[in-house]
């Protein structure tokens, strides 16, 4: 299994849910078309890797829908330059995108096995630096970011996060209830933060401090 295997797929998932979606960023689309999404999913589902949905990962789980990690990203309007931290590492997928999209990623994972697992998916990739822990709280010590994206829902944005952008820099989250949330889009200006509403989309939960109660 390399990463040349699934070209067509991926080309295809490109074209029918990227960019026929309306999201043409040149860099965007370069980067989903190198990211081999089939070695980054359960064995057993590799030919569903394409497909327009998540996926279960274990551990009660999921990879994001092609489209939605797409969106999210593009929501960041990165340029190359930027330090970005992603909460919820997961199956690694996310950041192996955000690692031809910025200079530094920092992303964090709350289950150490789906951290182990990533960080030996993203070791090629020398600019993506994995970490253990509950990211409700960020990761300080890359701290401040460009960007911050949580891909896992939050019951509302955490403040501790939104302290952790750089000025001018741009946080992307899910927010709403358990079932059902809409993606926030927060920039930061000064002390002062404003935010917008995009997309509705359904996510797991974020666990820990600034998580939901009871999702352990
Ligand atoms: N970005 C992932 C999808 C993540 S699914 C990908 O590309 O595959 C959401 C992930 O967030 C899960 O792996 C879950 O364990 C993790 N998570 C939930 N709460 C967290 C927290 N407080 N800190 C870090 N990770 C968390």
């Amino acid at each position: 299994m390399s990463v040349n295997d699934f070209a067509d797929e991926r080309r295809r998932m490109v074209e029918e849910q990227i960019i026929r979606r309306g999201l043409l960023e040149p860099r965007l689309l370069a980067a989903f078309e190198a990211a081999p999404r089939h070695l980054f999913v359960p064995k057993d589902d590799r030919h569903l890797a394409y497909a327009d949905g998540p996926l279960p990962i274990g551990f009660g789980q999921t990879i994001s829908q092609p489209y939605i990690a797409a969106l999210m990203t593009d929501l960041l309007q990165l340029k190359g330059e930027e330090c970005v931290l992603e909460v919820g590492t997961g199956s690694g997928y996310q950041a192996a995108i955000l690692s031809h999209m910025a200079m530094e990623i920092h992303t964090i994972e709350f289950v150490p096995e789906l951290a182990a697992q990533a960080q030996q998916m993203l070791s090629k990739h020398s600019n993506v630096f994995c970490h253990v822990g509950d990211g409700s709280m960020g990761w300080p010590d890359a701290a401040p970011y460009d960007g911050i994206i949580v891909t896992a829902a939050a019951p509302e944005a955490p403040r501790t996060l939104l302290d952790q952008l750089k000025d001018g820099g741009r946080m992307v989250l899910p927010v709403g209830r358990r079932e059902y949330q809409v993606l926030e889009v927060w920039t930061r200006r000064g002390d002062e933060f404003d935010c917008r509403v995009e997309a509705g989309v359904a996510f797991v939960p974020l666990r820990g401090k600034y998580g939901w109660k009871g999702v352990r």
